[in-house]
């Protein structure tokens, strides 16, 4: 269950990435009920001291659920509860992917120190939500935390899938907006469109020599084998 995750200098700062990846991959599959998510919470964010136990989850506008709802509440609030997990989940991805974006949209930062969800404390970034911050403004503030002790970092591998929004790491170019399931995919197409995008000899060379040799088939350049 513990997503692999690449060393970042402090322990603070790897338990919160660990505490947020870890609620982005237990909520992937949709099916987390209260019980999984509370787990969460107690092992990622209470016990790490990052905040009291909340007694309700929220997102506006998506609903608030009690975490220890009484025995006549809890089918209730298991019904409730994808509808929260699946807003906050789409919040936090979409303030990561702003991060690989260009221009870099870092506005979740600068929220989460304006809130005080993140703060300084002896000389390192904390996090710090209140008991009534939304899901997605908790799980926001854990990353907050590494991201901004390492910013570098993140601007290098962070990933953020444009097919499933995976949220990954990656030193290799050009897979910031991939997955190691969906990059292969991407990075064949782009293969595929490289003999056909690369035509500087031949427009070179003049064009009617070319059109007689083979007017339905692309030029095959022997020399030229994509891998
Ligand atoms: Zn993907």
């Amino acid at each position: 269950m513990t997503p692999t995750l690449p060393y970042l200098g402090g322990a603070g700062e790897s338990r919160s990435l660990l505490a947020g990846m870890t609620f982005l991959e237990v909520t992937e599959s949709g099916r987390i009920d209260l019980a999984g998510l509370s787990t969460w919470l107690d092992e990622h964010v209470v016990a790490t001291g990052c905040m009291t136990r909340p007694s309700v989850v929220l997102e506006p506008p998506a609903g608030t659920v009690p975490l220890r709802p009484g025995t006549g509440a809890v089918a209730r609030s298991n019904a409730d509860l994808p509808r929260i997990i699946s807003t906050a989940r789409l919040r936090v991805v979409d303030a990561l992917r702003g991060l690989i974006a260009s221009p870099s949209d870092d506005r979740f930062l600068r929220a989460a120190i304006f809130l005080g969800r993140v703060r300084r404390q002896d000389g390192r970034w904390v996090a710090r939500p209140e008991a009534t911050a939304p899901l997605s403004g908790i799980v926001l503030s854990l990353f907050a935390v590494p991201v901004l002790s390492e910013r570098t970092f993140f601007d290098r591998q962070l990933c953020v899938c444009d097919n499933c929004g995976r949220v990954s790491f990656d030193a290799a170019p050009g897979r910031r907006h991939t997955c190691p399931e969906h990059g292969v995919r991407v990075s064949g197409v782009s293969q595929r469109a490289l003999p056909a995008s690369s035509p500087p000899e031949s427009s070179v060379m003049p064009i009617q020599p070319a059109s007689r040799r083979s007017p339905t088939e692309p030029p095959r350049k022997t020399g030229m084998t994509p891998r």
